[in-house]
C-alpha cells in the first residue's frame, strides 16, 4: 500500500553540515507519526508494548533497538536531545530532570573516589552546594578559582584533576572564562572542560567548538524561553555520553516527555529571542550607565567590561542578563526592586518576562560574607534578566527604581 508521505522527498533529517543554526533550531530531530501531524508529537507514556515474547525478550537483551521503558528512552526526550546536539555540534545529547541533575549526572558517571576538580568560584549557587556537600562525600575534591585568572587555572591543577568546569559568563557579574585557553589546560593535564551554557545558549556561544568537552544546560532558562519547565540537558561526544546516560537510565534524574515537548517547542524560537533578549539587554546597560544612581554596571557588551574583547571573540552577542551596583547598600537596592511595578521580582532568568532580583539575599544568600566579598556580590549589587517587552516599556519601570534611590 503506498505511503503518501513518501511520495514527495521531503526531508526529515536536519544535520550541522548542511544546515544554519536557525534551520537546525527549528527542524533537526523533528519527527512525524503516520497522522502526518506537522507540529512534533507528545508520547506521554510510561512504557511500551511488544508485538510478542520474543520481541521483548530481544529489546530487552539489546538485540533490537527500541523503545522499553520512558527512564531509559523516550520519543519526545530523544527528539530533544538530537535537536540540541545538532546545536551545540555534539555527537550526543542526554536529556536530565533539571540543570542540576545534568550536573549531578556528568560528575557522578565520569568522576570517581580520589579525582579533583578544578571549578570557577562565579557557578551557579547549588553547583557549589553539590560538589562542597554531596560529591565531596564520596571523596571528590574541589578548588575554586577566578574565573578570569587562566595561570589560576593552571595552577589549581593537581595529578588527580579529571575535571574542569566553569560557566561563562558567569552570574550575576558577567565575569568571562576564556574557553579556547582553559580548554587547552585541560586538556594538558588530561582532564575533561565541562561549560555550563546556560547564560548564552549555542545561538551565541558554542563551547565544543572552542574546545570543550562537554556543555550542561538548565533547559528552564532560555531553551524553554517562557518560564514553563525545569530540565536540562549535556551534550558532548559518544564516548562520555553512554557514561552519562547510563546513569541517568539507572539513577532515574530522566526528563518527562511533556517537558521535553516544551524545550523542543521553545527551541523553535531560540535563536530570535536571543537576538532580540541581547540587542535590548545591550540598550538597557548603556542607558543604565547614563543614570544618576547607578555606580556601575556589569555586561560583557559594554566597552567597558574589562573581557568586552574576548567577549566578542567568543560570543557572537552578550545575552539577557545584566547586573547594576546602585549607590547605598542593601536597603536602597531592596527599595529600587520593591518600587518597579511591571518587571517580576524571581530568581528565575531568561524568560520573555524581564526579572529582577537582589543576589546577595537570594540566590547567592547562602554564601559566607567573606565568599560574597572575593565574588563580588555587593549589598548593592542588583541582577536584571532583560525580557522582550518593549525596552521603553522596561526603561520606565527602572526609573521608579532609580526615583526610589
Ligand atoms: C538555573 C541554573 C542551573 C540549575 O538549573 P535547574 O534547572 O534549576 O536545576 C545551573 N546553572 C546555571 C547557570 C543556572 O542558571
Amino acid at each position: 500500500m503506498a505511503d503518501s508521505r513518501f511520495e514527495r522527498p521531503e526531508r526529515i533529517q536536519f544535520t550541522d553540515d548542511e544546515f544554519e543554526f536557525s534551520t537546525l533550531a527549528i527542524r533537526a530531530g523533528q519527527q512525524r507519526t503516520n497522522e502526518g501531524e506537522h507540529s512534533d508529537p507528545i508520547y506521554p507514556t510510561s512504557s511500551f508494548v511488544y508485538s510478542s515474547a520474543r520481541e521483548a525478550a530481544a529489546r530487552f537483551g539489546g538485540e533490537e533497538e527500541g523503545n522499553i521503558y520512558s527512564r531509559f528512552t523516550n520519543p519526545s526526550v530523544m527528539a530533544f536531545e538530537r535537536r540540541m546536539a545538532a546545536l551545540e555540534g555534539g555527537e550526543r545529547a542526554v536529556a536530565t530532570s533539571s540543570g542540576m541533575a545534568a550536573i549531578l549526572s556528568t560528575c557522578i558517571s565520569l568522576l570517581q573516589q580520589g579525582d579533583h576538580v578544578v571549578c570557577s568560584r562565579s557557578v551557579f549557587g547549588s553547583t557549589i552546594s553539590l560538589f562542597d556537600k554531596y560529591l565531596s562525600r564520596t571523596g571528590i575534591s574541589v578548588t575554586y578559582v577566578n574565573p578570569t585568572d587562566n595561570q589560576a587555572w593552571r595552577d589549581a591543577l593537581q595529578p588527580e584533576t579529571k575535571m574542569l568546569f566553569l560557566e561563562t559568563p558567569s552570574n550575576p557579574l558577567a565575569e568571562l572564562t576564556d574557553i579556547e585557553a582553559v580548554a587547552e589546560i585541560a586538556h594538558e593535564a588530561d582532564a575533561l572542560l565541562v561549560v555550563d551554557n546556560c547564560f548564552c545558549t549555542p545561538a551565541l556561544q558554542r563551547p565544543l567548538q572552542q574546545g570543550a568537552d562537554i556543555v550542561i544546560h538548565s533547559a528552564t532558562k532560555y531553551l524553554d524561553g517562557q518560564g514553563r519547565c525545569v530540565g536540562g540537558v549535556v551534550v558532548g561526544r559518544n564516548k562520555e555520553l553512554e557514561e552519562v546516560f547510563g546513569f541517568i537510565r539507572t539513577g532515574g534524574a530522566c526528563l518527562s516527555p511533556f517537558n521535553a515537548w516544551v524545550f523542543t517547542k521553545g527551541l523553535e524560537t531560540l535563536d530570535l529571542r536571543m537576538k532580540a533578549h541581547s540587542a535590548s539587554a545591550l540598550e538597557i546597560a548603556q542607558w543604565l550607565q547614563r543614570q544618576k544612581g547607578i555606580d556601575k554596571v556589569h555586561y560583557s557588551g559594554l566597552p567597558q567590561h574589562p573581557q568586552h574583547q574576548l567577549a566578542k571573540k567568543q560570543q557572537t552577542a552578550f545575552g539577557g542578563v545584566l547586573s547594576f551596583e546602585v549607590q547605598g547598600d542593601k536597603e536602597a537596592a531592596w527599595r529600587f526592586i520593591d518600587a518597579t511595578q511591571m518587571i517580576s521580582i524571581t530568581g528565575n532568568l531568561g524568560d520573555v518576562k524581564s526579572t529582577i532580583t537582589h543576589p546577595a539575599t537570594t540566590t547567592h544568600g547562602r554564601m559566607t560574607e567573606a565568599a560574597k566579598a572575593e565574588a563580588g556580590i555587593k549589598a548593592n549589587l542588583i541582577r536584571l534578566s532583560v525580557g522582550l517587552e518593549s525596552v521603553a516599556d522596561i526603561q520606565r519601570d527602572l526609573e521608579l527604581g532609580l526615583a526610589a534611590l
